[in-house]
Order: structure tokens, then sequence, then C-alpha cells
């Protein structure tokens, strides 16, 4: 059931090579992408297909992000290794893998409860050691901050002030922004302690960042 074949990492190098063609460049994320076994993610419904380029249900009424978005994502947050990492929204778990294998120090929270306890044990048995967190990731992790990075895979109607906050000087914050139907990624720096400047770029489909910063419910 853990398995990882021969098969698998074919299908794997061949979802590489489309997302270079597809523009992803940094070689650090391609091989991120390459080595993280996605259909480990899945329930076994849709295991067949975790090597296309797209979005699939987890359960709970979300969704693991397609492979594009979280290279995207992930290219844009220029991860050094050592640097402190914080996700928003962990669901499957994947991004928080993919994340860890470019830094040690991964914090990843999510709000869903179920979600929260399936990925824990997923994570334990994969022997991936993040630090997850149950609650409301539009807070951040004030106990935990500052983060060298911020990463939201939620959309959200705008930029949270707990997360700015938590950004070290120099460090920055890569969210989807927008209404519940479609987002533009934005990527923050924090150019000092209060100086920020941003990038408005692609237009992108997020389930919505619940909570008192995100989406009321
Ligand atoms: N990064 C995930 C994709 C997550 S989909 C992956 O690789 O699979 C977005 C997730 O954000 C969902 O699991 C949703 O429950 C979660 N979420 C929504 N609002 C949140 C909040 N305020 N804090 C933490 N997680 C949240």
């Amino acid at each position: 059931m853990h398995a990882d074949t021969y098969r698998h990492r074919g299908l794997r190098r061949a979802l590489v090579e489309e997302l270079r063609r597809k523009g992803i460049r940094d070689e650090r994320v391609l091989t991120a992408i390459g080595t993280v076994p996605r259909h480990l993610f899945f329930e076994a419904a849709f295991q067949p297909h975790a090597y296309q380029d797209k979005a699939f249900p987890i359960g709970e009424g979300q969704t693991i992000s397609q492979p594009y978005t979280v290279a995207y994502q992930t290219e844009l947050l220029q991860v050094q290794p050592g640097e402190r990492v914080l996700e928003i929204g962990t669901g499957s778990g994947y991004q928080c893998c993919v994340l860890l294998e470019l830094t040690p120090h991964v914090f990843s929270i999510e709000y869903n409860q179920v979600l929260f306890e399936r990925t824990a044990r997923r994570l334990a048995t994969l022997h991936r050691p993040a630090h997850l967190f149950c609650g409301d990731g539009s807070l951040g992790l004030p106990q935990h901050a500052p983060f060298d990075k911020i990463l939201v895979t939620a959309g959200s109607p705008a930029l949270p002030r707990p997360l700015l906050r938590q950004l070290r000087v120099g460090g920055s914050l890569v969210i989807p922004v927008g209404d519940e139907h479609t987002q533009r990624m934005v990527r923050v720096v924090r150019e000092s302690e209060e100086e920020f400047s941003r990038q408005v770029l692609e237009e992108f489909r997020f389930v919505p960042l619940l909570g008192q910063a995100g989406w009321k419910e």
C-alpha cells in the first residue's frame, strides 16, 4: 500500500518534464517534485491519477493542489536550506513534504480536524518529520514566529495581518488573494519592520481560507 515502484518513479519523471514545459525552472523544486511520492497522498480510488497535473478531492470538501500550482508556489517561495517555513492549509500533506525536501524546518497548520489527524498519521508512516498543528492558520503560529517564508495554500480575501507580522525582515509570504472563485498569486516581501513590497502574479483557483483573517464560515 505504501509502495513506491519503478512505474511510479517513471510517472514522476514524466510529470517533472511536463512542469518544465509549463515554465517551472527551479531545479531544486523540480527535484523535490520528482522525489515525493504523490500517489501516497491520495485515497485509493484516485491513486491511478496521482501523476496527472490536476487537483483531486482529498475528503472533507478539500483538494490536493495541482502539481503545477505546488511547483509555482514553491518556486516563488525560494526556500533556502535551514530556513523556517510555515504552510497554512496542510490538507493531504503533499506540499508540506515538498517543502521538507528543501529545508528540515517545516511548520504546517490545518483547520479541519479530520484532515489534520489523517495527515499526521500519514506523515508519521512516511517518516516525514514536519511540525503539524490543528487550528486557524489565518492567525499564523505566533508561538513559533518569526518565519523566513510563509505559504498559504487556500484563497484569501485579503492579506492576513497576523501572517505579515510573523515574517522575519527579508522574509516573504506567498498567498492567493481574491474572491471565492478566482485569486491572483501575491508575493509579499517584508523589506523592514514597517515596510512591505508586493508583486501580483498569475490567476489561480483555490478552496477558501477560512477563519478569523479569512472567509467567515
Ligand atoms: N497544501 C494542501 C492543499 C490544501 S487545500 C496539499 O498539499 O494537499 C487547502 C487546505 O486549507 C484545506 O485542507 C483546508 O481545510 C485548509 N484551510 C482552510 N482554511 C484554513 C485555516 N484558516 N487554517 C488552516 N487551514 C485552513
